[in-house]
């Protein structure tokens, strides 16, 4: 129980890596707010979880991270519903990408930036400031991506914006430490969540192949960590980058 009496925001809890990171933070005696776009995918996430014996630690609420005014208004829900916060995670995402030269800014720039960073910065912003008045410190998690720190194919708007998440953690870790709020961002790997099993099951062994147990990882896995960064055991790791990429990186830099 090591969230016992804590209470997290959690982005894109209703799917992936987000739910597992819900399901993982009540098992640890965290309080949870989900907030999510998919409201419906979101209610049914947190009455499935309450009927598993959780009932009254997780609710839901209807959030598009992209809009500052809703990220603030769940940071505010989850406080009215459960009386304070001290956990941001702020993990909605999307992905996706077309050759660079044959971009439509507005369907292959905007969304990704409003989402994947904006989202994020909007995540730092809305909690930072409920911790700092609250007087409480807090805790800050925000999922980046191995794409976040270096090339890869079809990535050019998705890897910017990964990379202002680690961006902003260090920025959030040096800003914020003096109201004792603490900043990490994860780079996962391939995580087998709807964002990559809607690839056909060729690709998704190319991506297994490129970690080395030669998996796509656990969306648990990725949870397991979270709760982790989550909690006081992890007060020493601030402002830095959490590998959880199954080895990926390793793989890419092994000479052959
Ligand atoms: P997922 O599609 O299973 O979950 C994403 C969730 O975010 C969904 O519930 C979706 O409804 C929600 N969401 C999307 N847009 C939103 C918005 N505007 N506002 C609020 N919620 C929104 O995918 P996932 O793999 O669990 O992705 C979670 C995070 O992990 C994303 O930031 C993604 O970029 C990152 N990531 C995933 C992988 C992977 O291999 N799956 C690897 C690296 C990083």
């Amino acid at each position: 129980m090591r969230l016992e009496g804590r209470v997290a925001l959690i982005t894109g809890g209703a799917s992936g890596i987000g739910l597992a990171t819900v399901r993982k933070f009540v098992r640890e005696g965290a309080k949870v707010m989900i907030a999510d776009i998919n409201l419906e995918q979101a209610e049914a996430a947190a009455s499935e979880i309450s009927r598993e014996g959780y009932e009254g630690v997780v609710a839901a609420v209807r959030a598009d991270v992209s809009v500052y005014a809703e990220v603030e208004a769940a940071v505010a829900r989850a406080v009215e519903v459960f009386g304070k916060l001290d956990v941001i995670f702020n993990n909605a995402g999307i992905a996706g990408g077309r050759p660079l030269l044959e971009h439509d800014p507005a369907k292959d720039y905007e969304p990704i930036v409003n989402i994947d960073q904006n989202g994020v910065y909007y995540g730092m912003l809305a909690a930072g400031r409920q911790f700092r008045d609250q007087g409480t410190g807090g805790v800050i998690i925000s999922t980046s991506s191995i794409y976040g720190e270096q090339a890869a194919e079809l990535s050019f708007t998705y890897s910017a914006a990964k990379a202002a998440v680690i961006s902003f953690t260090r920025s959030a870790a040096y800003e914020l430490a003096e109201y004792g709020i603490r900043a990490v961002a994860i780079t996962p790997g391939r995580v087998a969540t709807p964002i990559i099993n809607q690839f056909s099951d060729e690709l998704k062994a190319t991506f297994a192949a490129e970690q080395l147990r030669n998996k796509l990882t656990d969306p648990e896995e990725i949870a397991n960590v979270v709760a982790f960064l989550a909690s006081d055991e992890a007060n020493a790791i601030n402002g830095t980058v959490v590998s959880v990429d199954d080895g990926y990186s390793v793989f890419k830099q092994r000479l052959d």
